[in-house]
């Protein structure tokens, strides 16, 4: 047993999970994000800001949250099936993952985990794009893909995307298909944060943002969503947010070094999150 496999094993009952995913060989257009995880690590953990969230919970004080390193991925589906046995594995340890991508193709098989535990299960998905292709550049695992194949497999009762921004005439119709709620880019004010229950799945591909707030991505989508406007998001999901995972940052792309730490700031958000007291455990 391997010490990836070992802190898997000691992970305590209701403790959230942190693992990076450096997958990037699905990725369309360029290579580059799976050298994020290791990246978003080092501006956490850089000491240029606290470990706070905005919530009040000190991370830095507070267990029940462990980040246990990268995965160890081969190619192809090998590598696709191997996330999903990890991500079940952590999960049978009665525990929430917070994933760190890689290219967005990480989020089926970490979904094909959730759904085998968490039924119904809704999805909300930030992103530029509503990553529903059939099929891009012939494979059907591309990070153009995911949601087609989450929904095909009904991994999600319900699928809401915010952040839209590239939708076309396939596009639409597979969100029809699979009745896909997308709240488009040009339609969005922060008055349409999504009210959601639980459980619930946030899926966070960083180029949701606008391309000044998130350089650090491959595919440059001008007209997103703000950094305050996503921490908005997230501040207002429910208790039951039972994973997440923050994808495509792509550090070849992040000259200053911004987007590195807007993820981390929402790494710490979302763990902070995860670890409040659920209103059963307080009352
Ligand atoms: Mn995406
Ligand atoms: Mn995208």
């Amino acid at each position: 047993m391997n010490s990836f496999e070992e802190k898997i094993q000691s992970l305590q009952k209701g403790a959230v999970a942190v693992i990076g995913i450096p997958l990037d060989e699905n990725s369309s257009f360029l290579r580059g994000a799976a050298q994020g995880p290791p990246r978003i690590r080092e501006v956490l953990l850089s000491g240029s800001s606290n470990m706070y969230t905005e919530l009040g919970i000190d991370l830095g004080k507070t267990p029940g949250w462990t980040d246990i390193g990268d995965l160890e991925l081969g190619r192809g589906l090998d590598a696709l099936k191997r996330i999903e046995t990890t991500v079940s594995a952590i999960l049978a340890r009665d525990t929430r993952v917070l994933s760190l991508g890689g290219d967005h193709s990480i989020t089926l098989p970490i979904m094909k985990a959730h759904a085998k535990k968490y039924k119904p299960l809704t999805i909300l998905h930030v992103d530029a794009h509503p990553d529903t292709y059939d099929v891009y550049d012939g494979n059907r695992f591309s990070h153009a893909c995911p949601f087609a194949r989450i929904m095909e497999e009904g991994l999600a009762e319900r699928l809401v995307q915010v952040g839209v921004r590239t939708m076309n005439l396939h596009q639409r119709q597979q969100a029809e298909r699979f009745g896909i709620e997308v709240i488009e880019m040009k339609d969005w004010s922060t008055d349409k944060v999504p009210k959601l229950e639980g459980p619930i799945y946030l899926s966070l591909d960083l180029d949701g943002l606008d391309p000044a707030f998130a350089p650090g991505v491959s595919h440059h989508e001008p007209g997103g969503l703000s950094t305050r406007d996503v921490l908005r998001i997230v501040h207002a999901l429910p208790a039951d947010l039972v994973g997440a995972d923050i994808v495509e940052f792509n550090p070849s792309r992040d000259s200053v070094g911004v987007t590195a730490m807007v993820a981390a700031k929402f790494y710490k958000e979302l763990v902070g999150h995860m670890l409040r007291p659920t209103p059963a455990q307080k009352s």
